[in-house]
């Protein structure tokens, strides 16, 4: 396939990029250099909320802007990190009120509320393992993960506890307490629950932080379910030391910037960069409560004066399926700097950005194991329309072949096919799998955490995206990776979306099939289909090429918008579609 031109921004205006020159930051960088850009405990230790908002909560950062919170309906709520620290510690006070101890897990059921924010602080404060939920979630993904996180507390609202915690209440014996964020139109007043806002109101707004070892549980995430049953992974308060370090370096927070990361926090990245690694660099947050929907972001972008903005693929392709033209109808002086995780982002969409925004759009690469981002495109770098970039400073990234006799190889070679590794010990690396030993204990081998997917460095040191382990296709003796035919489909005009797939065949042993979603103004027509399947034999010739495209009105999605391939393989042969608890309504 033709790459996409390198973007090189030597020449364009980059105002004063943390990372600067790559080979040197690496050279001299270390991670104990890097915790001591964090203040630390007074009686010594790490707590991820001291670092995110008690430390600015002082001096001339008091009165700053933490968060500035957009209700769905219009409202606006502005905390500064003097009022945040306030209201984290009505919480932890709170907390201890009720007894609840240190290590013990608290859940938040919330949507994009303040008080699931507070709560999350709180919580870090007060020493307990808080795992943020996924609101849209029916009771039974709820009910499964409050089970295997041993949920002894729960935040939510009183519409969401009627909706979907009353039901399994009876089946969570280990859920001791329930606190109710109180609504306006709500439903009465449940029995055993609490109101949050009375509880808060009567605790002290002065706490102090006890010793905290960095290596304290902190964080409870579950994966995105996207190769199969979620997993609950563990995160550590050391973990703040890379949340830190990488908002300065991948997404060059400067303390002037407004950033907006339109992740839910019930996803890592919503929790690592939603609310951790902005407030632990003095950063201005904006909230937004509502759902996507293009042109309320582009006049949230125009109005909040975003000036660095943390997306996803999916919303990438939404906002392209629009054209660029409603972009255009705004400006934005502000914005500088626009990065984007969850999938692959295909050139297409890279190239989209600087069309529309006049600013290309910086792929990096994480998952809810590395806690914080691990490979990415920088501010200062170029970037090669397609890669992920280059790897943080501080991690060290390699493509790994495993041997027969169960040990590592690392590849040494430019260009060579093989699994993304890392080696282990950076501080936001996960401890266990809840309950699932043997899982994570497999993720290891010879001091390198295997990622589970595949990927490919070039020889200047820029990793590619290949596909997950499961999702790669074997056809007639070529290994596929539906990344690179996805993203030749989509250069098409009519292909707003992609999912590729090997399906079993008696000759190849597998043929790519693809599953194509269209642009509004275009419709499916065998016509097109043709048109497509030669467009796309085209550009990666018949080895690699689908043999068969279908069309579907929009692709199967987990909620944090990935293209479940697990799904569409599973309904194309008819086969039991697993675990489906993160599975996006309606698609
Ligand atoms: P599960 O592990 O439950 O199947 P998941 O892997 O989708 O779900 P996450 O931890 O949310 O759960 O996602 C991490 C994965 O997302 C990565 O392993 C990778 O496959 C994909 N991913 C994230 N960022 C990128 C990127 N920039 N390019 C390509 N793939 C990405
Ligand atoms: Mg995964």
């Amino acid at each position: 396939m033709p790459t996409p031109p390198v973007i090189d921004k030597a020449r364009s205006k980059q105002g004063n990029p943390n990372l600067g020159r790559y080979e040197e930051v690496c050279a001299s960088f270390s991670w104990s250099k890097a915790r001591g850009l964090l203040d630390g405990l007074p009686g010594g230790g790490l707590n991820i909320a001291h670092e995110a908002v008690d430390r600015h909560a002082q001096g001339t950062t008091a009165d700053k802007l933490a968060i500035r919170w957009l209700g769905r309906n219009g409202e606006n709520r502005d905390f500064t990190y003097r009022q945040l620290r306030e209201l984290s510690n009505r919480f932890a006070n709170a907390l201890h009120q009720l007894g609840v101890a240190q290590g013990e897990r608290v859940f938040v059921l919330a949507g994009r509320i303040p008080e699931l924010y507070v709560a999350v602080l709180g919580a870090l404060k007060a020493r307990c393992v808080v795992c943020p939920l996924f609101s849209a979630f029916g009771p039974e993904p709820i009910e499964t993960r409050m089970r295997i996180g041993d949920a002894k507390v729960l935040v939510t609202t009183a519409s969401l506890y009627a909706k979907k915690i009353a039901g399994i209440r009876g089946r969570l014996p280990s859920l001791k307490h329930v606190l109710i964020v109180p609504e306006a139109e709500a439903p009465p007043a449940q029995e055993a629950t609490l109101d949050l806002a009375d509880l808060c109101a009567r605790a002290s707004p002065d706490y102090r932080i006890e010793p905290t070892d960095a290596q304290d549980p902190a964080l409870l995430h579950f994966t995105s379910g996207t190769t199969g049953k979620p997993k609950g992974a563990l995160h550590v308060h050391e973990a703040v030391v890379a949340h830190h370090v990488t908002g300065r370096f991948a997404l060059d927070f400067h303390p002037d910037d407004i950033f907006w990361c339109t992740a839910d926090p019930g996803w890592v990245t919503g929790t690592s960069y939603g609310i951790i690694s902005p407030l632990s660099n003095g950063v201005t947050c904006v909230v937004d409560e509502a759902d996507f929907d293009a042109e309320r972001w582009y006049e949230i972008l125009e109005r909040e004066k975003v000036s660095v903005w943390y997306t996803a693929p999916t919303a990438v392709r939404m906002m392209m399926k629009g054209g660029v033209a409603p972009v255009r109808r705004r400006t934005y002086p502000h914005l500088r700097f626009i990065a984007s995780v969850g999938e692959p982002l295909n050139p297409q969409a890279v190239l989209w950005g600087q069309e529309a925004f006049d600013l290309p759009i910086h792929d990096n690469w994480w998952q809810t194991e590395t806690g914080g981002i691990m490979i990415a495109n920088y501010l200062s770098m170029p970037i090669k329309p397609g890669s992920m970039g280059r790897p943080l400073p501080g991690v060290e990234a390699s493509i790994l072949k495993r041997s027969a006799q169960g040990g590592i190889e690392v590849v040494s070679e430019p260009d060579v096919e093989g699994e993304l590794g890392l080696r282990a010990g950076w501080p936001s690396m996960f401890r266990a799998y809840l309950n699932e030993d043997e899982r994570y204990r497999k993720c290891f081998a010879d001091g390198w955490y295997l990622s589970g997917d595949l990927a490919r460095r070039d020889a200047d040191g820029y990793f590619w995206f290949i596909g997950r382990a499961d999702d790669v296709i074997k056809s007639s003796g070529h290994l596929i990776g539906p990344f690179e035919v996805e993203s030749a489909l989509m250069e098409h005009p009519a292909v707003a979306e992609a999912g590729v797939i090997g399906k079993p065949d008696p000759v190849a042993y597998e043929v790519v099939k693809a599953f194509v979603a269209l642009k509004t103004g275009f419709s499916a027509s065998p016509e097109l289909q043709r048109e497509l399947l030669a467009f796309v034999r085209k550009r990666l010739g018949t080895a690699v090429a689908p043999k068969e495209i279908d069309f579907l009105p929009t692709l199967p999605k987990t909620r944090s918008g990935k293209i479940m391939r697990r799904l569409l393989k599973a309904r194309e042969l008819g086969l039991p579609e697993g675990d489906t608890s993160t599975l996006e309504s309606g698609t």
